[in-house]
């Protein structure tokens, strides 16, 4: 399968999840999981009606990916999400090791790849190791020309 055919029905789907997570009066985030090429987690944001107090999507959907794969580290896996990952979800990006993040709009002052609290682009936490291959789906747009690596 063409990979940008790919990334682009994931971003179908995560944009799925945003609409699903709207119409239950949360903010329209949608996050998904794929891991050798099938989702292992995906969700719609729960927040700020849900039940987590910090039910963002992205977090949501790696935790499911954490417990459909069965270990905490996804080092081949992407995150697919409508938003960019908070400081709070990038945090989880990182811990994982998610080798590649799908990113549709920019989240402002809470974002980990573009705000003052880069934790996408971090590359002095040891334990993390190199940081992921972020892509800004919207922005780069056209299939084929969307990539961007921090390193
Ligand atoms: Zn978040």
């Amino acid at each position: 399968m063409n990979p940008e055919d790919t990334d682009a029905g994931w971003m179908r789907r995560c944009e799925d999840l945003a609409r699903r997570a709207a119409l239950a009066g949360n903010t329209p985030v949608g996050a998904l999981v794929v891991l050798d090429g099938g989702v292992v987690g995906e969700a719609a944001e729960e927040a700020p009606r849900g039940a987590r107090p910090f039910g963002h999507a992205e977090l949501l959907a790696i935790e499911a990916a954490i417990r459909a794969a069965g270990s905490r580290l996804l080092e081949r896996a992407t995150l697919y999400s409508t938003a960019e990952p908070c400081v709070l979800c990038g945090f989880a990006v990182r811990e994982t090791r998610i080798a590649r993040v799908v990113i549709g709009r920019p989240a402002g002052d809470i974002g980990s790849a573009r705000s003052r609290f880069p934790i996408l682009a971090a590359d002095w936490v040891d334990r993390w190791g190199r940081p992921p291959q972020v892509v800004w789906w919207y922005e780069q747009g056209a299939p084929g020309r969307q990539t961007t690596r921090r390193s």
